[in-house]
């Protein structure tokens, strides 16, 4: 487990002032696929108002995905560093910083720049990741505060390819980031978009609590270092017509999966509940 992180946690701390490897398709070392910068927002990043940057490019595929127009890197979505650069710079009332995607880690180099920029000027940095590359992840977390990895499903290739539409999904490799990033200083959100007839089943929640004690999640989200997160499927927002046909699932659905996790600190999102509620005020 994580060793000398002494009591961070993501609301600790704050900000003060002063204080490669990419496959970005051909793009020049000064330049970024990130279509879309929001300037505050306070809902991206846990406890902080935050500039949220958007970078396109994914290899998954997921149906449900949210953010499928920026799933490919497009020359429109090119935007120079210097640029975001000097944004951060004239940051105001932010604390935190947070790269999302599409899949960030694709564009490493970028990525870096980015963090180490934010990190000088005193924010929190963090990151969203479907956990696919995680020796680029590892490469990333002595300078992330934050990672929210996706856990799509089961932690089996079958369960994985139904949810992310590609034929490999190397869930090997999630696991390999997971482990990596509980064993980290950063805080570790690992987030579950639950969609009825796909993912939504008892016994996948059973499988996934029991791959994540093996992997150290009791012990880390126990010190308060990790949490898990329960997400309503909005129909609405999906890509693919297939499931925005289907439906959202219930609180009570919600409810269901989280006692059958059997994991301390599980939160659910859904709509009805307005905001992001722990299973323990639930429970009360
Ligand atoms: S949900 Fe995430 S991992 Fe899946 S296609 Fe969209 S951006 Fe990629």
């Amino acid at each position: 487990m994580s060793v000398g992180c002494g009591n961070r946690s993501i609301g600790s701390g704050g900000r003060g002032r002063g204080g490669g490897g990419d496959s970005g398709g051909g793009v020049c070392e000064d330049e970024v696929y990130a279509p879309e910068i929001t300037y505050l927002s306070l809902c991206d990043y846990p406890g902080e108002p935050a500039i949220v940057i958007f970078f396109s490019g994914c290899n998954y595929r997921c149906g449900y995905c949210q953010n499928w127009k920026i799933r490919e890197q497009e020359r429109p979505h090119l935007a120079r560093i210097d640029r975001i650069e000097r944004i951060l710079e004239g940051g105001k009332m932010v604390t935190a910083c947070k790269v999302t995607g599409g899949e960030p880690l694709l564009q490493l180099g970028a990525l870096m720049r980015i963090a180490r920029k934010a990190k000088s000027l005193g924010y929190k940095f963090g990151i969203d990741t479907n956990g696919s590359f995680p020796e680029r992840l590892s490469a990333m977390l002595p300078m992330l505060d934050l990672v929210s990895i996706d856990v799509k499903t089961a932690l089996n290739e079958p369960e994985y390819t139904k949810v992310t539409g590609v034929d490999h999904p190397m869930v090997s490799r999630v696991v390999e980031s997971i482990r990596a990033a509980l064993a980290s200083c950063a805080f570790v959100d690992l987030r579950m978009v639950v969609i009825p007839g796909v993912n939504d089943r008892l016994e996948i929640a059973r499988s996934i609590g029991e791959d994540l004690g093996r992997l150290g999640y009791r012990e880390k989200a126990s010190a308060g270092g990790a949490c898990f997160t329960l997400a309503e499927f909005v129909p609405e927002n999906a890509g693919s017509r297939e499931y925005a046909a289907m439906r959202n699932p219930s609180v009570d659905e919600l409810v269901k999966l989280a006692e059958a996790l059997q994991l301390p600190n599980v939160r659910i999102t859904h709509r009805a509940l307005g905001h992001c509620v722990s299973m323990e005020k639930i429970r009360s």
